[in-house]
C-alpha cells in the first residue's frame, strides 16, 4: 500500500501538467484569433465574448462520442444544437461560461438520443432560453424525461422541429429547417436538420439524419448545398450517401465524435469525403473545431 502514494502523486502532477498544456491550448487558439481579427485592441475577452464580432461562429464543441454545437451570429444571438451525453453535463455549462453564454435565443435537440440531448436538460436548467424545437418523436428513457422535467420547470413550450421552418434568429443570418421531411420510425431519421446561410457562406447540420433522410430532403427539393457539412451520425455509414454527399457539395466536414464502439467513423465515409476532397475536421483528433465566417470566408480554429 504504501508504494501507492508516490506512483499517485505522479499522476496527479502529470494531470496537473495536461491541464495547464490544455488551457495553454485554449489561449493560444484564442490569441490567434484575435490577433487574427480587424480589430488590433480586441483582447482576449472580447473574442471570447457572445458580444458583437461581425463574424458567424459555429462551434463544434468536443463532447467526445455525441454532438453539440454552438452558434454565436454576427449581432451576438446565441443558438445551441444539442448538448452531448449526459457524463458532458459539467463540460456543456463550462463551455457556455468559456464563451460568454448566459441565454440561449434558440435551442434544438436534434432527435432524443442520449449523446445528443443527454446534457441538454442541465443546459436548460442553467442557462434561460427564448425557443427550442424538437422533433415529434419521444423517447422512453429517463434521458428524455428529465429534458421535458427541465422544459416545463422553465415553462417553455417545445416547438417541432421539420422541414419548411425558417428561424427567426439574426437578421443577417437565414436559418432554415430542412428535415425532417416526414415522419420516420427510426430517431436518427427524425433529426432536425439545419441550414444556417451568412452572406455568400453556408453550413448543413445534419444531426444523426441517415440515409433514407437525406433522400427525402433531396426529393423534397431542398437547397443542401453548403460549404461546411456536419457529418451525419458521427460519420456511420448509414450516413453520408454520396448522391447526398455530391449534392451538398461542402469544402469543409466536421465529425463530431470521441471514443466508440460503433466504428465512427468509419473507413467508408472517411474514403468517400477524401475522394471528394473534402477537408475533414474531427473532435477526436482536434478537439473544438471553430468554423468562423464574415460571411465571405472561412476562418477555422481548432483547439489542437
Ligand atoms: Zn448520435
Amino acid at each position: 500500500m504504501k508504494k501507492r502514494k508516490p506512483k499517485a502523486a505522479l499522476i496527479t502532477l502529470v494531470n496537473v501538467i495536461v491541464i495547464l498544456m490544455l488551457l495553454a491550448g485554449y489561449h493560444f487558439e484564442w490569441d490567434f484569433e484575435s490577433g487574427s481579427s480587424k480589430s488590433s485592441n480586441s483582447t482576449k475577452s472580447d473574442s471570447m465574448s457572445a458580444m458583437h464580432s461581425d463574424r458567424l461562429r459555429v462551434i463544434f464543441l468536443d463532447v467526445g462520442q455525441g454532438a453539440s454545437q454552438l452558434l454565436i451570429s454576427p449581432s451576438g444571438k446565441t443558438m445551441l444544437i444539442d448538448a452531448g451525453n449526459n457524463d458532458q453535463e459539467q463540460a456543456m455549462l463550462d463551455y457556455l461560461k468559456l464563451y460568454g453564454i448566459d441565454y440561449l435565443d434558440i435551442v434544438i435537440g436534434t432527435h432524443p438520443d442520449a449523446d445528443h440531448t443527454g446534457g441538454l436538460d442541465r443546459v436548460i436548467d442553467h442557462v434561460d432560453a427564448g425557443e427550442i424545437y424538437m422533433p415529434r418523436i419521444q423517447a422512453n428513457t429517463k434521458t428524455f424525461e428529465s429534458l421535458l422535467q427541465s422544459i416545463k420547470n422553465k415553462g417553455l413550450k417545445v416547438k417541432t422541429a421539420k422541414s419548411g421552418l425558417v428561424l427567426d434568429w439574426d437578421e443577417e443570418v437565414e436559418v432554415t429547417m430542412l428535415g425532417p421531411v416526414r415522419t420516420y420510425e427510426s430517431s436518427n431519421n427524425m433529426s432536425a436538420i439545419v441550414k444556417v446561410v451568412y452572406g455568400d457562406t453556408s453550413f448543413l447540420l445534419t444531426g444523426d439524419a441517415e440515409r433514407e433522410s437525406e433522400a427525402d430532403m433531396l426529393d423534397s427539393g431542398a437547397d443542401v448545398q453548403a460549404d461546411v457539412l456536419l457529418v451525419g451520425h458521427h460519420g456511420s455509414k448509414s450516413s453520408s450517401t454520396l448522391g447526398f454527399l455530391q449534392k451538398v457539395s461542402p469544402q469543409y466536414a466536421v465529425i463530431q465524435v470521441g471514443d466508440n464502439n460503433y466504428g465512427h467513423p468509419t473507413p467508408t465515409v472517411l474514403e468517400r469525403l477524401g475522394k471528394l476532397g473534402i477537408e475533414v475536421y474531427r473532435n477526436d483528433l482536434h478537439g473544438t473545431v471553430e468554423i468562423a465566417s464574415d460571411g465571405q470566408s472561412y476562418q477555422i480554429m481548432t483547439e489542437r
